[in-house]
């Protein structure tokens, strides 16, 4: 569909010919406006309150839409969608945003280099006991990292011939049975593997931070 610019900075999808003809409002979190009855299940269900009442008064199907307000805020866990009636909403995975991509390639450089440095010239500090005990965590961290390639593919049931992320299942077994986003722990284990294994303070200075955060 073609960009008709933008509301409170969420995109408007046409063709458009309002009050009758109102096309779509989002992005990442889409809701056909043509199509939505205005029944709030959506507003209801979203664990993040990323959804607004907007007025649209004169439109054929009902006279307030739900409006996705923070799409970016969405966690994808796809109630919305599955629950709409009508099946007005559309889910996409936004990628990493904004400051987000800044931290993802601190975190691969803090786990790359302090695993790498801990390799090739052994611990800053010499411990041998921290040294065993990083590399178990790191052994440790590895399903939980890939917990997506490993559970989407079959317990999310993904659309056909779309990427394993775009499921259409709520995926709760495995390592998600343990914790809700075991590629952030199993990020969190490697950076603090990186710094066991390194023991360098450089990986400390960029690993402690970035885990809390
Ligand atoms: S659940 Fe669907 S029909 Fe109901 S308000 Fe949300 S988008 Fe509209
Ligand atoms: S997919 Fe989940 S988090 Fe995203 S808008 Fe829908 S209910 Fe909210």
């Amino acid at each position: 569909m073609k960009k008709f610019g933008k509301e409170r900075g969420i995109a408007i999808w046409g063709p458009l010919d309002p009050p009758e003809k109102l096309g779509i409002r989002g992005t990442y979190v889409a809701v056909d406006w043509d199509i939505c009855e205005g029944c709030g299940v959506c507003l209801e269900v979203c664990p993040v309150h990323m959804y607004e009442w907007m007025e649209t008064l004169g439109h054929p199907t009902s006279e307030i839409k739900a409006f996705p307000v923070r799409e970016l805020d969405c966690v994808q866990c796809y109630t919305c969608e599955n629950k709409c009636p009508v099946q007005a909403i559309r889910i996409t995975f936004g990628g990493v945003q904004g400051w987000d991509r800044l931290v993802v390639l601190l975190m691969f450089l803090q786990i790359i280099g302090g695993v790498v440095y801990g390799a090739l010239f052994g611990p800053y500090f010499g411990l041998e006991i921290p040294l065993y005990v990083g590399w178990i965590v790191l052994v440790v961290s590895l399903p939980f990292f890939f917990s997506p390639q490993i559970y989407y593919p079959k317990k999310g049931k993904p659309r056909k011939e779309k990427s394993f992320i775009d499921t259409t299942a709520l995926v709760d077994s495995g390592t998600y049975g343990i914790v809700q986003h075991p590629q952030i722990l199993g990020g969190i284990l490697m950076m603090s593997a990186s710094i066991l294994i390194s023991q360098h303070w450089l990986a400390a200075i960029i690993g402690v931070p970035i885990s809390v955060w």
